[in-house]
């Protein structure tokens, strides 16, 4: 079996990893672009060996050398048959694995299998469902839910900046069946007035126009109603003051003016004047409901938002190598953790997969 492997990330002599004693080693290069697999085939057959999962993982979290999580020591040894690192230091937590401190942890999943969950759910357009990776990777269709809940926590981007330039700001509506909502937000949605009250929520999406086709992108939030208070306070929060703003004739967005140079575009009247359009939002709301209607079936309107990264985030890294989505997805895996409590409300999984 070794020597089909395929040789994508040369392993120097003598840095095998399962030789290290004292501290870990692992094939250098493998974070440049042309070492890493570009196909879902490529990528399963190099991350079928336990060691390289291992060792790119690693390459990513810690590149100058693995830290201990607890204390940040950098006395650690490697403990090859279990592939965990004992920290020098006296404290608890001692023993630590690679999946300590990130969206893994936890998890009696094998890196290989969040490998292949991880590059699936980022290179599919629209989406993939638990049913798809259960059967793909061979873990119950529940485990592969909430692996996948955790990937999307992964590709959730917290940012401040403000979208500058040309941008699009729309709403739409996703449907969703009252009986399976949260209560906290049954009530809420109930209570609201508008077209949605009490079986649909509301995005609001936003959309940078990029210099070229394709490099246009978009942010999304879940909003309670489309009152002029809620939106014009989101687009405020969202967009910088010297943005040309493009809407539809909305009443909502009235206030605008006061601070951009807000155009709107009537749609009883034309769809599109000139660059005045939300053809770019448009787009992307057809795309975003067919990943939803058509891959998701039912979204519950409290995990909506989950929905609504994963496909914010494949659209913006739409122009990205497969390969290299999911690395930079990989990569913002620490320091994120969802627990099955905190995401259902219920005591966690049966440790099975
Ligand atoms: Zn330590």
């Amino acid at each position: 079996m070794q020597s089909h492997a395929p040789t994508i990330f040369p392993t120097p002599e003598g840095n095998n990893i399962l030789d290290t004693q004292g501290s870990f080693r692992y094939p250098r290069g493998m974070d440049k672009t042309a070492a890493v697999p570009q196909t879902l085939q490529d990528a399963l057959r190099y991350f079928s060996d336990p060691d390289k999962c291992l060792a790119f993982m690693v390459e990513l979290r810690w590149p100058n050398g693995v830290t201990c999580p607890t204390c940040g020591g950098r006395f650690v040894s490697f403990v090859s048959t279990r592939r965990i690192w004992t920290c020098k230091e006296n404290h608890e937590r001692k023993q630590f694995s690679a999946k300590v401190g990130t969206i893994f942890e936890d998890s009696p999943v094998g890196l290989d299998k969040w490998f292949a969950a991880m590059w699936m759910i980022g290179s599919a357009k629209n989406g993939v469902s638990s049913y798809e990776v259960s059967r793909g990777i061979g873990v119950t269709q529940k485990t592969a839910w909430f692996m996948l809940h955790r990937i999307r926590l992964a590709m959730q981007r917290g940012t401040t900046d403000k979208f500058f330039g040309d941008v699009e700001v729309d709403e739409t509506f996703i449907g969703a069946k009252a009986r399976n909502m949260h209560k906290a937000k049954r009530a809420r949605l109930v209570k609201g007035s508008g077209p949605f009250g009490s079986s649909k929520a509301a995005v609001m999406g936003f959309l940078q126009r990029g210099a070229k086709k394709g490099e246009s992108k978009v942010r999304l939030t879940v909003i309670d109603n489309i009152r002029t208070q809620t939106l014009d306070t989101h687009v405020r929060s969202r967009v910088a003051p010297d943005a040309s703003v493009f809407t539809d004739a909305l009443s909502s967005y009235r206030k605008l003016g006061d601070t951009y140079d807000h155009r709107t575009v009537d749609h009883a009247v034309e769809y599109v004047s000139g660059k005045v359009h939300t053809n770019g939002l448009e787009n992307f709301w057809s795309l975003l409901k067919r990943c939803i209607k058509g891959t998701y079936i039912n979204v519950e309107p409290f995990h909506l938002f989950r929905y609504l990264d994963e496909q914010a985030y494949r659209f913006n890294t739409r122009k990205a190598k497969d390969g290299d989505r999911f690395t930079d997805s990989l990569r913002s895996i620490v320091g994120k953790r969802l627990t099955y409590k905190h995401l259902t409300g219920k005591d966690a999984l049966p440790a099975t997969t």
